[in-house]
């Protein structure tokens, strides 16, 4: 993990460019209105100066129109005398020559915002206005909106920080919370969710994240608690017999060297290391079945053909030990029952079918009958498997089930003592149910009720 030193100054650049990204919007959305109002003053201010010289220019013309240039310049000098606001007037007559009644001391002529109007007799009248107030005022104003747009770039960026400071820390947990499992391989770590000290849970993206993340976490942590309770019942079940394994091997060795013995011991070996690997397999499944990681390949399966088959891979054996095995004694209950689906695995639903008749057909004695039925029951389907064999007596009814358990009286038939487990594992992760009735002396009667449809 030679990455992990650089994650807490990645979340931070993480954060500062998150920051940044926030503040330049922010930045660039409030400069776009400080200029907006800015500009929109000064034209104002601009107008407001040439409405006020247009109207003085109105006054002055009806002036000079009445009196002349005399009495213009009364007028203007009374004007200029009460007036707050100096006025620069000019009069030129016809162009030749040009008269300045008002020229206020100091003032910059460059300065000056002017209007003029051409009279009848060609004199030009012209008055102007100086904009220092205005350019003064709007200085004031530019400053007092740099101050402003400082104060915004400050406040987007303090803002932007902390905001995703606070966004980014229960993802700082999270992460925190993957890297201390994966530096200890606890998975019984689990991550707050809706603060560090069991703050408010919002349900928003990240605290559903969080959950999500939890709820991994259980699956994992059951998954391996599973696999691993798997691994210890396997090894724990495969050490008799590769102990007799290894205790034929032993013999052999120990007598005196005699090829005839030898022969016999190997062929027992193989024989064993047969039954080894069928055990193995056997338990790997009931282990995977039992743990919830066996793959099942699930698809709409028609029940009546999974027990069809079944059926007629033991109808040899049956025949040849003397038993009669059928499906269905009531042929139309057959037909009706033509179109009863479960969803899961074909194969394993065959293997468990055939378990059930495998055991049947063992444990019947010549002369008697081994039944197989396939009905529905509301929304179960239910899968019976009926023999008049020996019975189970009740004290083995409830063991029956465990890996590895035989019943004394069957000791004498091949088996594992595996079926049935298989059979419990693979029918309860299809989500049903198996069970026997069965009374010493009157027959046994398996079924298997799976979710149908
Ligand atoms: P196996 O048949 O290899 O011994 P199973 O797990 O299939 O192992 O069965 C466990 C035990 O249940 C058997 O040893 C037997 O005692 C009993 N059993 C199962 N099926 C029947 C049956 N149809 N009739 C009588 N006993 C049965």
């Amino acid at each position: 993990m030679s990455s992990a030193p650089d994650t807490p100054v990645r979340h931070l650049f993480f954060g500062l460019r998150l920051a940044l990204w926030y503040a330049t919007l922010f930045v660039i959305g409030s400069i776009a209105i400080v200029f907006l109002t800015y500009y929109l003053t000064a034209a104002s201010l601009k107008q407001r100066d040439q409405q006020i010289i247009r109207g003085k220019l109105g006054d002055y013309s009806a002036a000079y129109l009445r009196g002349g240039v005399r009495v213009l310049a009364a007028t203007v000098r009374t004007e200029q005398e009460v007036a707050p606001e100096r006025l620069f007037v000019r009069v030129i007559d016809r162009g030749i020559d040009a008269l300045v009644l008002s020229m206020p001391e100091g003032w910059d002529p460059s300065t000056l915002e002017t209007a003029s109007i051409r009279l009848a007799d060609g004199t030009l009248v012209q008055v102007g206005k100086s904009t220092e107030a205005r350019e003064a005022l709007l200085a004031r104003f530019r400053a007092t909106l740099g101050v402003v747009t400082l104060s915004i770039v400050v406040v987007a960026l303090t803002g932007g920080w902390l905001a995703t400071q606070s966004a980014l820390s229960p993802i700082r947990r999270l992460t925190a919370a993957v890297r201390r499992i994966i530096r200890t391989g606890r998975t019984d770590a689990r991550v707050p969710v809706g603060g560090p000290a069991g703050g408010p849970v919002t349900n928003d993206a990240i605290d559903e994240l969080t959950s999500l993340f939890n709820v991994m976490l259980d699956r994992i942590e059951g998954l391996v608690t599973a696999m691993r309770g798997a691994l210890d019942n396997v090894s724990h079940d495969l050490r008799t017999p590769l102990t007799r394994l290894r205790g034929t091997a032993e013999m052999a060795l120990a007598g005196p060297p005699d090829v005839d013995r030898y022969r016999e011991a190997l062929a027992d070996c193989v024989e064993e290391t047969d039954r080894v690997l069928v055990m193995l397999n056997t338990l790997m499944d009931i282990s995977e079945a039992e743990s919830g990681t066996l793959q099942l390949r699930r698809e709409p399966v028609r029940l009546s053909d999974v027990v069809t088959r079944a059926v007629d891979l033991y109808r040899e054996v049956a025949d040849a030990k003397g038993v009669r095995l059928q499906v269905a004694a009531d042929a139309a209950a057959a037909r009706v029952d033509d179109g009863l689906i479960v969803t899961g695995d074909r194969t394993r639903l065959e293997q468990v079918a055939a378990n059930l008749i495998d055991n049947a057909v063992k444990y019947t004695p010549a002369g008697g009958r081994v039944d197989v039925d396939v009905r529905r029951e509301g929304s179960v389907a239910l899968l019976t498997v009926r023999d008049t064999g020996p019975g189970i007596p009740p004290d083995e009814i409830p063991r029956i089930w465990a890996r590895l358990f035989r019943g004394d009286a069957s000791r004498s038939e091949r088996g594992l003592g595996l079926g049935l487990s298989l059979v419990k594992a693979i029918v309860e992760a299809h989500g049903g149910t198996v069970g026997v009735e069965s009374q010493p002396g009157r027959g046994s009667t398996f079924t298997v009720a799976l979710p149908a449809g």
